[in-house]
């Protein structure tokens, strides 16, 4: 593997070559840079290469980071969040992909009315339906949107997916295409995207291309992008 510059050169190269297949528009996708479990260093080594957007997992860590970073880059929680962590949450970071549960959703517009901040959400959405995942079935979808509007701090911004892991990323074309299909039913519906188009985040370092052939706007990449952790 090379650094963390050399890797994000690849990985750029990679998305822009996705997207010329796909026929999509050059930019239309942003890295998530997961950075989880790698230390400080690593962050600044990406920022040095031009990374603005972070992804982390675990609440402490990421407070930690945020605090230590403190400019010039976006935080996106790609973790489970509990309930009871919303209110650090809602101060740290500045998009949550996970929001799969009226209470979070409860818990963050609680915090962001006292901030007076509204934060952009994606709904996480268990495309597999396996038991062991978070997220709500794409049929409750629907509901938990017009759920959440009664919470105007929050903006449901799009969909998150992770799908069931396999070793062929063709394999995941399928759940990334009905995360697509969700995402434009939601959104003729009015329910998605109130500011700016629908995001929709799928595709980690094993399969972001696929993803981004069935219309990611943003992918998760960790370990091709900082190695293992
Ligand atoms: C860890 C993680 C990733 C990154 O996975 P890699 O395979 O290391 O790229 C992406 N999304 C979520 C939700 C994760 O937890």
């Amino acid at each position: 593997m090379g650094t963390v510059a050399e890797n994000i050169e690849i990985i750029r190269a990679r998305i822009r070559a996705a997207l010329e297949r796909a026929g999509r528009e050059p930019g239309s996708v942003r890295l998530v840079a997961v950075s989880k479990r790698q230390p400080l260093e690593a962050i600044r080594e990406a920022m040095a290469a031009g990374q603005v957007l972070f992804g982390e997992n675990y609440l402490q860590e990421a407070h930690d980071k945020v605090l230590a970073i403190d400019q010039g880059v976006a935080w996106h929680c790609i973790g489970h969040l509990q309930s009871n962590k919303a209110r650090i949450a809602a101060e740290i970071f500045d998009c949550i992909e996970t929001l799969d549960r009226l209470k979070l959703g409860k818990a963050l517009e609680s915090r962001l009315a006292e901030l007076g901040k509204t934060m952009p959400v994606l709904i996480q959405v268990n495309v597999g339906g396996e038991a062991q995942k978070a997220g709500v079935a794409p049929h409750e979808a629907a509901q938990f949107c017009r759920d959440l509007q009664q919470f105007p701090h929050l903006i449901v911004q799009g969909l998150m997916t992770m799908p069931p892991f396999v070793d062929d990323p063709e394999e995941s074309r399928g759940c990334f295409r009905q995360l697509r299909l969700l995402g434009e039913e939601l959104a003729a519906q009015g329910l998605l995207g109130r500011q700016g188009p629908v995001e929709l985040s799928m595709g980690m370092s094993g399969d972001f291309e696929v993803a981004i052939e069935e219309g990611a706007t943003l992918v998760r990449v960790g370990t091709a992008l900082f190695g293992e952790r």
